[in-house]
């Protein structure tokens, strides 16, 4: 795993990382649940509340010109990081949860009638499913899903049948955060937009780990959270691409989204502003732009080796555990491995490897559905970052070995 960038240099960007649990270097292998922060995020948030908190766009003092420019700047620095053709096309959102009920809510009260169907996919996130069940529930439109096969991938051979007339949106997950995988997204899009059908990619799990381009995706929305990709929590942003934006009425009322108010009605200012009621995540846009910086700074195909790097390191050596099941395809996958250990429940392996300062995950993951259809009520996830490194993986492969032999029968 040898490359340019200097590894240990870029790890010791992230505080947190140097610290011991349970009496054992931190292992942190959560990534894909939330990542850490690195020092120039973590200054950006201090720099912003010692020297230029205020609130934005109504104030005429220099603060708030100094936080309006800051805030305004970010949404520019997101454009470009997704490749957006315009800044206005970024709406700022708490993250991947809050953008899919936007559209969910917005563009489903216009443009979903009864009879109408939204297609899913059956490994789709809780947040990229349950708003669309609500969606459909309130206008009488139904809901369908590509399945997924056993390796763990889109059964792409049943989608053309499903892109039926009355499909009017194609939401699916761009990097499932329970298999891994990877999904073809520009080519989904392609075969949706054939049939005049509005896409939304829920880029959770790719945003910050490969290179994104919207325009190349060829997606109508793109979600993402903040808080996975090195920013703070409580930020994300939905792309939507300035014509749909267009088409799509406010969302909730309050300041900053008007032009003119009336004790009888209101005009609405043009998106993004029309979408961003209230007084906005300023310091969360400005540790968000801090973490796009960090992460073009060592360039997003470098991160996307070192993940997959990371990752392939971690399936070859997960051979050695006798009983252990990788779940999802060998490959195209995102940093993150999925498994089940014979005759050790999940919540007992994280549980036991807590007491070795390693952090895993274990439950369903928010995707009940995905693994009913492999019928395991939860599995473990180790979930990687460029910060991790191929030594800690060998010690996961170790402890994992350890509590194979603790829970033996
Ligand atoms: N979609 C996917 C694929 C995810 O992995 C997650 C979070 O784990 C979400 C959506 C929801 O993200 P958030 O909780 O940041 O809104």
């Amino acid at each position: 795993m040898s490359d340019a960038i200097d590894w240990a240099r870029v790890r010791a960007a992230f505080p947190i990382l140097d610290q011991q649990v349970s009496g054992w270097p931190l292992i942190y292998f959560d990534n894909a649940a939330t990542s850490q922060k690195p020092r120039p995020v973590i200054e950006a948030l201090v720099r912003h509340y010692e020297r230029d908190n205020a609130n934005v766009h109504r104030g005429l003092h220099e603060l708030s010109r100094r936080s309006t420019d800051a805030y305004e700047a970010a949404r520019a620095t997101v454009a470009r990081f997704l490749g957006a053709a315009h800044p206005e096309e970024i709406v700022f959102t708490r993250g991947t949860t809050e953008s899919v009920n936007l559209v969910a809510q917005v563009w489903a009260e216009r443009f979903l009638k009864p009879g109408d169907a939204v297609l899913v996919t059956a490994m789709d996130h809780h947040s990229n499913l349950v708003p669309w069940q609500l969606a459909v529930r309130r206008a009488g439109a139904v809901l369908k899903w590509v399945p997924v096969t056993d390796t763990g991938t889109l059964d792409l051979d049943a989608l053309d049948a499903l892109l039926t007339p009355e499909v009017r949106l194609f939401a699916f997950v761009h990097i499932s955060n329970s298999l891994g995988t990877l999904n073809p997204a520009a080519d989904l899009c392609r075969r949706a937009r054939a049939h005049g059908i509005t896409t939304f990619v829920d880029g959770a799990q790719s945003a910050g780990h490969i290179p994104v381009d919207v325009r190349a995706l060829g997606c109508d929305f793109f979600a993402f959270s903040g808080h996975k990709m090195g920013a703070p929590t409580g930020i994300g942003a939905l792309y939507g691409r300035r014509e749909v934006l267009e088409t799509m009425p406010p969302w909730q009322g309050g300041g900053e989204m008007i032009h003119r108010v009336t004790l009888e009605e209101s005009t609405f200012k043009a998106p993004p502003a029309r979408f961003e009621a209230g007084t906005p995540n300023v310091a969360g846009a400005v540790g968000l732009a801090a973490a796009v910086d960090f992460l073009e700074a060592l360039g997003l195909p470098a991160v996307a080796a070192r993940d997959d790097a990371l990752t392939r390191h971690a399936l070859e050596r997960l051979e050695s555990i006798p009983g252990l099941r990788v779940l999802g395809p060998a490959a195209p996958r995102g940093s993150l491995v999925s498994f089940s250990l014979d005759g050790v429940h999940p919540h007992d392996l994280v549980t036991f490897a807590d007491t070795r300062g390693l952090a895993l995950r274990g439950g369903h993951h928010c995707t009940q559905p995905l693994l009913r259809r492999f019928g395991v009520p939860a599995t473990t996830r180790a979930s990687f970052y460029f910060y991790n490194t191929p030594e800690e993986i060998d010690r996961m492969v170790e402890i994992l070995d350890e509590a194979r032999r603790f829970f033996a029968p």
